[in-house]
């Protein structure tokens, strides 16, 4: 697994790892590579695989709370 940088640890505390929805499944976990100069909240454009996953299960669970039947 690849170490989380220290803004990661702050973005994901405390060790800097995305659990996701799968928080019991360790192959799902991401580390967040950010730097200080990334932006709030990132999306995963700087090429950090953490952000990158928690932004689309963001809009994922967005758009499931946005379906109203
Ligand atoms: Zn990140
Ligand atoms: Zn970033």
């Amino acid at each position: 697994m690849k170490m989380p940088t220290q803004e990661g640890r702050k973005r994901y505390r405390p060790n800097g790892i995305y659990k996701g929805p799968f928080t019991n499944d360790e192959s799902f976990w991401e580390v967040c590579t950010c730097l200080p100069e990334c932006p709030d909240p990132c999306q995963g454009q700087c090429g950090c695989q953490a952000c990158a996953t928690a932004y689309e299960d963001s809009l994922y669970f967005e758009g499931l709370n946005g379906t109203r039947f």
